[in-house]
């Protein structure tokens, strides 16, 4: 094999098949045979242009697969070698910077927010800087995280959005045993979320979402850790938690999208003193029914989180391994790289309706 099958997205909504050279490797760098890579909302929104590049890449960032080629000093580093499967950490890490020394790798001033797999120029070599294709090049400033052996690649993909539910609604908020926790969406990092409060000890969690579009997930969510799934529609998060427990949210953790309602909702379900955690990008600047008095009259602690780290990816990767949750069994639907626009259309909600959770198996 010296060349490898990638799709590029050259702007939005034109996603390209294309064959890139594979690199040499040296000492330094390594090479990944891509599995299966998971997709999320970034996905789609880069392909739609609500998250424009301004260039030609490789998308792809939640990547599982196998290491084909490594080179001495990689393995040694990594502490991987060629055969072993893993998941590749987003960002990339210099690991000598103050940000990287303090474990805030993705600030790293060489890297930083503007050089993650699945977002980096084809023009820069070796241009295979994503999971939308069959390689995928390690860089020497990457971070692998082992997956473990018992764990399939199509269900090792959710240690990003795992990842996520675990630091946004644990670590983040410093969820604890007893809390009462609301989790507003009830996508993929909702369950997600719910799974990971339930774990920290929470003593009742509930999630939030939209009928009818929801009704699949809302039905999931008892077997991810939720005690109450609620409808919007039909009732107010606050007052179903008083209804349900007799008192507010310590821990309100807000991972919608496209739901500019729920930051009111998320407000009133918070108990005084409490936190909320806004997680992701919400990709509007409306707030319907919000009134900035609340936050003050509650005393709110309000905390945004972007993305994920590495502590929190190998909790995740380790809490799929015990199969406690069925997120193997999580609604999946599956495409190879000729199936990958139709599967990000779909997530973008055009065409079939969006599975729970999409996957490339290039
Ligand atoms: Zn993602
Ligand atoms: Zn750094």
């Amino acid at each position: 094999m010296t060349s490898a099958r990638a799709l590029v997205l050259e702007e939005p909504r034109r996603l390209v098949p294309r064959q890139f050279d594979l690199p040499e490797i040296g000492d330094d760098d390594g090479l990944l045979r891509v599995e299966a890579c998971g997709l999320c909302g970034t996905d789609h929104e880069q392909y739609t242009g609500a998250l424009p590049a301004g260039f030609a890449f490789v998308p792809g960032h939640e990547s599982v697969g196998v290491v084909e080629a490594i080179g001495p000093a990689a393995a040694a580093r990594w502490g991987v070698q060629a055969g072993d499967r893993v998941a590749v950490e987003v960002f990339q890490s210099c690991g000598t910077c103050a940000e990287c020394a303090a474990g805030t790798y993705r600030r790293c001033v060489r890297h930083g927010m503007g050089d993650m797999y699945g977002f980096i120029p084809t023009d820069k070599g070796p241009g295979l800087w994503g999971g939308y294709a069959e390689y995928q090049y390690l860089a020497p400033d990457s971070m692998l995280l082992p997956v473990p052996a018992s764990l399939a690649p199509d269900v090792a993909t959710l240690f990003n959005p795992l990842g996520a539910g675990i630091r946004w609604g644990v670590t983040v908020p410093g969820t604890t045993i007893g809390d009462v926790v609301a989790v507003l969406g009830p996508g993929v990092r909702g369950l997600s979320v719910c799974a990971a409060a339930k774990e920290a000890g929470a003593a009742f969690v509930m999630v939030t979402g939209v009928s009818p579009q929801d009704d699949e997930r809302l039905a999931l969510a008892k077997d991810f850790g939720a005690d109450l799934a609620v409808d919007v529609t039909q009732t107010e998060p606050a007052k179903a938690l008083r209804q349900a427990v007799g008192r507010l949210a310590d821990v309100v953790v807000d991972v919608t999208a496209k739901a500019p309602a729920a930051l009111a909702q998320g407000v009133a379900a918070a108990r005084p003193g409490g936190t909320l955690v806004l997680a992701g990008t919400r990709g509007s600047p409306d707030t319907p029914g919000f009134w900035p008095d609340h936050i003050v009259f509650k005393e709110l602690r309000i905390l945004g989180a972007l993305g994920v780290d590495a502590p929190a990816y190998r909790a995740a990767l380790d809490l799929l391994a015990t199969g406690r949750y069925p997120f193997a069994d999580l609604p999946r639907r599956c495409a190879n790289l000729d199936g990958a626009e139709d599967l990000v259309r779909s997530m973008a909600g055009e065409g079939a309706p969006p599975p729970v959770h999409g996957v490339l198996v290039p």
